[in-house]
């Protein structure tokens, strides 16, 4: 996949989603809608992710939307545990501090996050067509 072409740029939404793809019918894109939580079926032995609530905008009406078969997170490094913790899902203690009902105590949700190292490099790159 070009990254950039010689005019514009590309994107996932370019790359992934052209008109072929967004044309199939069991494909819905939302756009400018936000994942508020995701929603849980907890009459099991273990709490089972059954769709999500989204909403345009903090002070829009809330939708449910179920999943026939899961839901696949992907919110990026920082919304991914974000929406984790608002949902239930992470440290028991640190949830109920701030007044989330546990859905699943798991210690380490929000808790690996790293900045990657990044160092300036500045140099003359010699090639030797001898070698
Ligand atoms: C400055 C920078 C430069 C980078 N350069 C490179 C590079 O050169 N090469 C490389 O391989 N990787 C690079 N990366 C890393 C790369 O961008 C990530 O690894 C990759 O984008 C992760 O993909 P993802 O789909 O998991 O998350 P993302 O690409 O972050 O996608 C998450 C999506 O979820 C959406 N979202 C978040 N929260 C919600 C919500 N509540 N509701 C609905 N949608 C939501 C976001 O808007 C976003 O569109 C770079 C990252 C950064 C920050």
């Amino acid at each position: 996949m070009d990254v950039v072409d010689r005019f514009s740029g590309n994107s996932v939404a370019t790359a992934y989603l052209p008109p072929s793809v967004l044309k199939r019918p069991n494909l819905t894109v939302a756009v400018a809608t936000t994942v508020e939580k995701v929603l849980f079926d907890e009459s099991g032995s273990e709490p089972r992710a059954i769709g999500v609530e989204v909403s345009k905008s903090p002070v829009s009406p809330k939708y449910r939307v179920k999943a026939s078969r899961e839901v696949i997170l992907c919110g990026g490094a920082v919304a991914t545990p974000h929406i984790l913790l608002v949902s239930g899902i992470g440290p028991q203690e640190e949830l109920s501090k701030v007044g989330i009902k546990v859905v699943k105590d798991l210690s380490q949700v929000g808790k690996n996050y790293y900045d990657v190292g990044c160092l300036p490099v500045t140099g003359v790159l010699c090639i030797d067509p001898g070698v």
